[in-house]
């Protein structure tokens, strides 16, 4: 039954337990691949109507019209960035697009204000420490985040959780958006302003806004000359938004306080997977884990039991509604 036949790239043993568990889920055939969609695996979905995508497979015109050519006709990203599909060449493909918009954004401003408050607080290095014995304080020294500035870059769905969260804490907030919502900002006392003041006054900046031609590299070396001395920068948004280079020369020249990432600019084929017992080809990635002030994780902040199941439904239902001829969920298509 060609239309329930779903071949999922780039799974992970979370991402079968939660789209096989999923109610829609029933009536679908998954077939899981560990590798990642590219323009040499995409024969491999042939006899598959769907293919279930993840951040880091390349949807680009070579690999949909490879896909197409063998009946494929729905693309299901399971999460909610979409950079990596070539919207416009599905649509002339014929071949339908859908992600999941809003998973748990709960789950991605939790784990960015965690990301700051373990690199600030040092407890990475302090949990380290205890574990040897060594009780010693010195070096552990952090900020109150009462009464800093933070800079929230993006004021969406995830945006707008991670401001209310620091204005728990205490925290001024300032925000920049293409689209500002000004009255959610009174409602929580946040004062919308442009990205250029943001930067030049924040001490922590957060950044949530999506990876477009106009947001690649919105921190490069121009603007991050122009960053408070010694700010704190938080990226779960997409590794592109960062000129690596120009972060790396901003931390030797103490330009930047602390820097903390769950994305990175060139994390396709390192991200997600167990590396552990090789060495790491890529300079600047182990040049970044050498700075202590430096906290990097591996794309984890949707991961949680909420998010998880919430795409699982949303994917699973809307691959059902294809073999089905019904339409997809509200707010998912993309073409
Ligand atoms: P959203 O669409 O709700 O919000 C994005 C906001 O960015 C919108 O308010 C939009 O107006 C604004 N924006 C877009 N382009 C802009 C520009 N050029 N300048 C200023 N503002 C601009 O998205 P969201 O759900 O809040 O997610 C934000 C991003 O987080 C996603 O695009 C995705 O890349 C990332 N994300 C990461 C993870 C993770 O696990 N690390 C998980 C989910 C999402």
């Amino acid at each position: 039954m060609p239309d329930h036949t779903v071949a999922v790239f780039d799974t992970k043993p979370y991402d079968r337990e939660y789209l096989t568990h999923a109610q829609a889920a029933d009536q679908l055939i998954w077939r899981f691949h560990e590798f990642r969609l590219t323009a040499e695996t995409a024969a491999t979905a042939a006899g598959a109507s769907t293919v279930c995508l993840f951040v880091n497979d390349q949807a680009d015109r070579p690999t949909l019209e490879i896909l197409a050519s063998h009946g494929v006709r729905l693309i299901a990203l399971r999460c909610a960035g979409f950079n990596n599909v070539d919207l416009p060449a599905a649509k002339s493909l014929g071949l339908s697009v859908v992600r999941v918009p809003a998973y748990s954004p709960h789950a991605v401003a939790e784990h960015s204000v965690a990301l700051l408050l373990t690199l600030n607080r040092k407890i990475h290095r302090a949990w380290n420490r205890v574990r040897e014995l060594n009780f010693s304080l010195t070096g552990l020294v952090g900020f109150d985040i009462h009464g800093k500035t933070v800079g929230i870059i993006g004021t969406g769905k995830i945006g707008r959780l991670t401001a209310q969260i620091y204005r728990g804490f205490g925290a001024n907030v300032l925000a920049s958006d293409q689209s500002p919502d000004h009255s959610w900002a009174t409602t929580h006392q946040i004062t919308y302003t442009s990205t250029d003041h943001l930067l030049a006054s924040s001490d922590i900046i957060s950044l949530h806004v999506p990876l477009l031609p106009d947001t690649r590299f919105l921190l490069n070396s121009d603007s991050m000359n122009r960053l408070k001395k010694g700010a704190f920068i938080v990226n779960t948004s997409r590794g592109k938004l960062i000129e690596t280079t120009a972060l790396i020369a901003a931390l030797k020249s103490g330009r930047i306080g602390g820097v903390a990432l769950d994305v990175y600019e060139e994390e396709e084929g390192v991200f997600f997977e167990d590396l552990s017992g090789q060495f790491l080809l890529d300079d600047e990635l182990s040049l970044l884990l050498n700075f202590p002030n430096v906290l990097i994780t591996s794309h984890q902040a949707f991961l949680t039991h909420e998010a998880l199941s919430e795409i699982a439904r949303v994917t699973a239902t809307n691959i059902s509604h294809l073999a089905n001829h019904q339409p997809f969920l509200d707010g998912t298509s993309l073409t």
